[in-house]
């Protein structure tokens, strides 16, 4: 088939990409291409089997109309300080005017009016001066809260706009490969259950999120699109009882903390928090199960769990940080039989593994319940396993009781961002025709920062 404008992939870039192109007035055909199922279709088995059940082909959590934003958390980050590198590309006030334009759209769909961290600057004060004595950098980031169930919603509601505006949405395709002719690209081929379509276009956006950066790091490879191997991010995800952060969760709602700890001096942050939430496990096509968290505007538990993340880099003589990191995750699966691992605090600092009992004795009991007791240290590499325990050393000194001897890790959590495609600030790759966006490009790691680079992209073939 022929259309002006092709999508992979309706998660919030591309889908704000077809959005923005509608705002603006333009009559151009779009055709967006999703692997996954629309959103009143997506539910993950987990909420009646209490355990993941590895969903094939695709999981329900990262795979669908809005990608892995509609079962998210839904944490709206405000500040071009957060969320990816989108505004090294842009500059910093195009990034910051277009989250604030981008926010009223998230308004006009039903997201809630309340902003979190803004009320009470002098219990700001005091928490930012314990992470000065910590040796901690706190970021400054309003964050607007949509809630696992409101986004759905919210999502919901822009699905059926697109739809009544004339966007094509082809469901449980998968593009396999871009149409290259004499260096440029005039579409893709995509597929679905062994049926095979080519959809051309004059220009093609290539949004397909953190679980097709791989795919898309091999396309890159394939047809030469400029690219540099970026960074991946390997941590645990950390849980605490509530009352450990109440201040941070009421004064913040997420409090942003980074740190360059002793010996390595790498960066180390906090990432994703989530009063009240729930940890969770998500799976890759390729078997990988890594951990991360959620939490819902109505359902709370006693609980708030936060990602730590350590940067990695690499460079001469190897270069896949993916490859890289999805080694440590298939060893700390292994150690788990395919679950995710979670040890306590203080038995790591013990030097021994933590058994199930152990937990059931616990004030804190695990949000995951099928987390499986054991030693993350068994597979975590030296540097990163280091980095996170004097990063919770430190944090402690801000949180008092962040360091306990309860407190839980769970591990694998990796961030796939590498594959920074080399773009200019019109979004274009060195191959015409071709745009890349989202989380997958690279320059994006969160909702709101990846629906920015939709909305800038879409004014962009608005008026082309
Ligand atoms: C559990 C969880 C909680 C999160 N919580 C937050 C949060 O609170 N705040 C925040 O800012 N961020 C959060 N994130 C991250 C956020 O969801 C992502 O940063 C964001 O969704 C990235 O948007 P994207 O459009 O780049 O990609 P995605 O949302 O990942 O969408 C990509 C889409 O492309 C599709 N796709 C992939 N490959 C292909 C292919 N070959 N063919 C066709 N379709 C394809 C996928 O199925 C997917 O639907 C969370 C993520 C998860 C998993």
């Amino acid at each position: 088939m022929k259309t002006d404008v092709v999508i992979v992939g309706a998660g919030p870039a591309g889908i704000f990409t077809a959005m923005e192109m509608i705002r603006k007035g333009s009559k151009k055909h779009i055709v967006i291409v999703e692997q996954g199922a629309p959103i009143e279709k997506r539910s993950c088995p987990k909420n009646k089997t209490g355990k993941c059940m590895n969903c094939k082909p695709f999981c329900h959590i990262t795979t669908g109309f809005s990608g892995a934003g509609a079962f998210s958390d839904g944490k709206l980050s405000l500040s071009h300080e957060v969320g990816g590198d989108l505004p090294d590309l842009i500059g910093a006030e195009t990034a910051q005017k277009t989250i604030d334009y981008t926010d009223k759209i998230y308004l006009e769909f039903g997201a809630d009016t309340h902003v979190e961290g803004i009320s009470d600057a002098e219990a700001l004060k005091e928490i930012r001066k314990r992470a000065i004595k910590a040796g901690l950098k706190l970021v400054d980031c309003p964050i607007r809260h949509l809630g696992t169930e409101k986004a759905q919603g919210i999502y919901h509601a822009i699905e059926q706009y697109l739809l009544e505006n004339g966007v094509e949405i082809f469901f449980g395709y998968s593009c396999r490969n871009i149409i290259l002719e004499n260096g440029v690209c005039l579409g893709i081929y995509a597929e679905k259950d062994g049926e095979q379509m080519e959809i051309r276009a004059a220009h093609t956006v290539v949004a397909t999120g953190r679980r097709g950066a791989e795919w898309l790091e091999s396309i890159c490879a394939e047809h030469a699109i400029t690219h540099q191997p970026g960074t991946v991010d390997i941590g645990v995800r950390v849980e605490v009882r509530n009352e450990i952060m109440e201040k941070v969760n009421k004064v913040l709602y997420e409090g942003k903390l980074i740190g360059y700890p002793k010996p390595f001096k790498n960066k180390v942050r906090t990432f994703c928090q989530n009063p009240g939430g729930f940890v969770s496990q998500e799976n890759y096509d390729n078997g990988l199960a890594v951990v991360n968290g959620h939490s819902y505007k109505e359902l709370k538990s006693e609980n708030t769990n936060l990602a730590i993340l350590c940067s990695h880099n690499f460079s001469y003589p190897f270069n896949q940080p993916i490859a890289y990191a999805q080694k440590v995750g298939e060893l700390t699966n292994m150690l788990a039989e395919n679950h995710i691992l979670v040890q306590r605090f203080g038995d790591i600092l013990d030097g021994k593994r933590t058994w199930q009992k152990e937990l059931d004795q616990s004030n804190l009991h695990p949000s995951l319940p099928d987390a499986v007791a054991g030693d993350i240290t068994a597979a975590m590499p030296y540097r990163a396993m280091t980095n996170i325990i004097n990063f919770i050393l430190a944090m402690d000194e801000v949180v008092p009781g962040f360091a306990s001897s309860e407190t839980l890790l769970y591990s694998p959590e990796l961030k796939f961002y590498s594959n920074k495609v080399k773009m200019d600030t019109d979004f274009n790759t060195n191959v015409a025709g071709l745009h890349c966006l989202g989380d997958s490009s690279g320059w994006t790691r969160g909702l709101m920062m990846a629906s920015v680079m939709g909305v800038l992209m879409g004014r962009k073939l608005a008026e082309d």
